[in-house]
């Protein structure tokens, strides 16, 4: 017979402890195998991308798993939170565990809506149609609003009329870019969904 010291025969009593709390608990150790399983299968031989969650500023990494299918296309097969990263060390708030659906909802806005005035009714247009009617209203809101002197006639040229809100999903190019063109037009209510 196998002779055990005291140390194994805690380790062994441990063990068994555990497995036993698991199952009390309902959680069934074959069917988290069987998932793990067929989480590698899906993602297996898929290529590994590195990227940035573009929800907010804390900047948690993501990895994505990619596959070519056989008519050439592309297939996004998963993303998840990148292990490696010293921000998120794999984790992913539920916002950033949603990221997948920003490339493959099917609910996603594919163009833009136009609402009139006193419609009920959202309707598809074109994106020139869209661009000319925000340069047209900007204009005229700029115009109405436009702030040469303060109350004290200090010159302060600014536009009070009109804010803007960007994106974390903005890269520092077109943050800077967007915030050259707003402060250009005077704006001075510039704001970041990132910060909130
Ligand atoms: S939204 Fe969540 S997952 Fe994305 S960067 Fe912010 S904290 Fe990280």
């Amino acid at each position: 017979m196998t002779d055990f010291t005291r140390r194994e025969v805690l380790k062994m009593g441990a063990a068994g402890t555990a497995v036993v709390g698991i199952s009390a608990l309902g959680f069934d150790v074959a069917v988290a195998e069987a998932t793990t399983v067929k989480q590698r299968l899906r993602i297996a031989n898929a290529k590994v991308s590195r990227s940035v969650c573009p929800y907010c500023a804390v900047g948690c990494s993501l990895l994505a798993y990619t596959r070519r299918n056989g008519n050439g296309s592309v297939e996004l097969l998963q993303i998840e939170g990148d292990p490696d990263s010293p921000v998120n060390e794999g984790t992913l708030c539920p916002k950033g565990a949603s990221a997948m659906e920003l490339a493959v909802s099917k609910r996603r806005m594919q163009g833009p809506l136009y609402r009139a005035p006193g419609a009920a009714e959202w309707k598809r247009v074109s994106w020139d149609f869209v661009l000319d009617k925000l340069a047209r209203n900007i204009k005229a809101a700029r115009d109405r609003t436009f702030v040469t002197r303060d109350d004290e006639g200090n010159v302060v040229n600014r536009c009070e009329g009109i804010a803007f809100a960007g994106g974390a999903a903005f890269s520092n190019e077109e943050g800077y870019l967007t915030t050259k063109l707003m402060r250009g037009l005077g704006f001075v209510y510039l704001e970041q969904q990132a910060r909130v």
